[in-house]
């Protein structure tokens, strides 16, 4: 496998990179990011899974049609056996009915050929299966969702 030494705020800042264009007219973004010891993890797989949270933002946030740039925080912080990164919206939130659904394969609001619906499902075979981490949210419709990643640090 193809574990390594991974750090999380370098991760963060590659799939910004990444996504400078997708975030650039819609979002502000703020970074939050405290120093966090190195992760054993397939450094490709969580820079996907960050990008995919970054874009699913974008699109929320372009969805609630913001007359004024839209805002995504994102935060990096670590206790003693777990590092987090967590990513805030102030776009559309997801509604309670389509809450249970958001990780299944397919699974999609978006219309057709914008959305595959398989990224966060695939986010979470990466977070919770391969690295032994949990992913998970909070959302008002109208005020935003955040998307909190914990992957445990190397002990
Ligand atoms: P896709 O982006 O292709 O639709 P995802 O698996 O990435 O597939 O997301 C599934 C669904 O979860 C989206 O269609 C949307 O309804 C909802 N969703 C995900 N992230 C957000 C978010 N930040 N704000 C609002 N809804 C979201
Ligand atoms: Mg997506």
């Amino acid at each position: 496998n193809q574990f390594e030494e991974y750090d999380l705020n370098e991760g963060v800042k590659n799939s910004l990179t990444v996504a400078r264009n997708e975030v650039k007219y819609v979002a502000e973004v703020q970074q939050d990011l405290t120093p966090i010891p190195p992760i054993k993890a397939i450094g490709s797989q969580i820079n996907q899974v960050i990008l995919n949270i970054i874009l699913n933002a974008t699109h929320a946030i372009k969805a609630k049609g913001l007359d004024s740039l839209g805002l995504i925080t994102i935060k990096t912080y670590a206790d003693e056996r777990f590092a987090y990164c967590s990513i805030e919206d102030n776009g559309t939130g997801i509604p309670e009915e389509a809450r249970k659904d958001i990780f299944n394969p397919f699974f999609t609001t978006k219309p057709v050929g914008e959305g595959t619906g398989l990224g966060l499902s695939i986010s979470y075979d990466i977070i919770v299966n391969k690295h032994h981490g949990e992913i998970s949210f909070i959302s008002e419709v109208g005020v935003g969702t955040v998307f909190i990643i914990k992957l445990p640090l190397v002990q």
